[in-house]
């Protein structure tokens, strides 16, 4: 039977099934992926098959996947982990004010779902807290954002209105919901999905790794029968799972359609060099200056972890 993995803990999958059901999975042998180095072979979102045995089922079988998204592994360096599978989009909440999301976290978010080519939303919270001064600095970031391709909201969670509309756009999707801690992650989803989040949000911890680290998982919850949110809790940064520097331009929409008019062409780091199309767009302001920044606290390998 055909299923979809709506939570891991690495050793158990919780997995909704076609016939409605949720079941207690285990991994049936082992499921041959050679070629995969990823510290966890099955992860939320994924489609798999399973085979029943009284209450319990085992997955026999991981379906092709649309696409996942890659963490670095907390747990062995130079190892990824698979944070989710066959997202169709990826929802960053963010805050100006109580507290502030940073630019770079926001851009760091942004290329990272970029590099695993899925569409981008961004959502800015508690506009209930922002006076009339603070909109046209919400103004410029919305436009900075659409002009590359970013879906872009400004909503209160408290709102019911504003919550109507987040709901249309997650209608028949899969979507990933992200945010720093105190962004109102957790009230968002809480009022988009009552009944089954506030039973569930919490950490889910792996007996087996018991005492070794703590880990927290995605987790999917269904609105409706085709419609699906994936959780994350406790994640607070998507390790850039081995970019090489001339690569993480192509991953900022702006800068990908200059780069190949650089002097050194796709070697260019846009840095130092003389010519660079990307340093002159930014000089003339068609580039956004705090991009740019971003751009360069990635590409010179600052970590932005706290
Ligand atoms: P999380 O850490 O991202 O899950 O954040 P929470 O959902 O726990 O929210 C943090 C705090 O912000 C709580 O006190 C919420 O009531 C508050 N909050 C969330 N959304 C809004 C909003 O749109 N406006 C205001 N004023 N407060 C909000
Ligand atoms: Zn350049």
């Amino acid at each position: 039977m055909k299923a979809r993995v709506m939570r891991s803990t690495g050793s158990f999958y919780d997995v909704l099934a076609e016939d409605g059901q949720r079941y207690a999975c285990r991994m049936r042998g082992k499921i041959r992926l050679d070629e995969i180095k990823e510290t966890n072979p099955v992860a939320v979102g994924d489609e798999v098959m399973i085979e029943l045995e009284h209450e319990y089922g085992s997955i026999v079988e991981l379906l092709p996947r649309q696409n996942h998204i890659l963490r670095q592994s907390v747990k062995k360096t130079g190892h990824a982990h698979v944070l989710a599978a066959n997202v169709d989009q990826v929802l960053l909440i963010a805050t100006l004010k109580q507290p502030r999301t940073s630019l770079g976290f926001i851009d760091r978010f942004l290329v990272a779902a970029e590099s695993f080519r899925i569409p981008q939303i961004l959502v800015f919270n508690k506009k209930d807290l922002l006076s009339e001064e603070w909109m046209s600095e919400v103004e410029q970031l919305q436009k900075l954002y659409e002009n590359i391709e970013v879906k872009t909201f400004f909503i209160s969670a408290l709102s019911d209105d504003d919550l109507v509309r987040m709901r249309t756009l997650l209608q028949d999707k899969i979507t990933l919901v992200a945010g720093h801690s105190g962004v109102g992650k957790s009230t968002f989803l809480n009022r988009l999905a009552p009944a089954h989040i506030q039973q569930t949000t919490g950490e889910i911890s792996d007996h087996s790794d018991k005492g070794t680290h703590t880990t927290t998982f995605a987790e999917m919850f269904q609105l409706d029968i085709n419609t699906f949110i994936i959780d994350t809790p406790g994640i607070k940064e998507w390790g850039l799972v081995k970019m090489e520097e001339q690569e993480i331009s192509d991953y900022f929409p702006e800068m990908r359609e200059l780069r190949m008019q650089c002097r050194y062409g796709s070697s260019c780091l846009h840095i130092n060099e003389p010519k660079c199309a990307i340093k002159d767009a930014v000089e003339n302001g068609t580039i956004a200056f705090s991009r740019y920044e971003s751009y360069l606290s990635m590409a010179g390998g600052q970590d932005n972890r706290k």
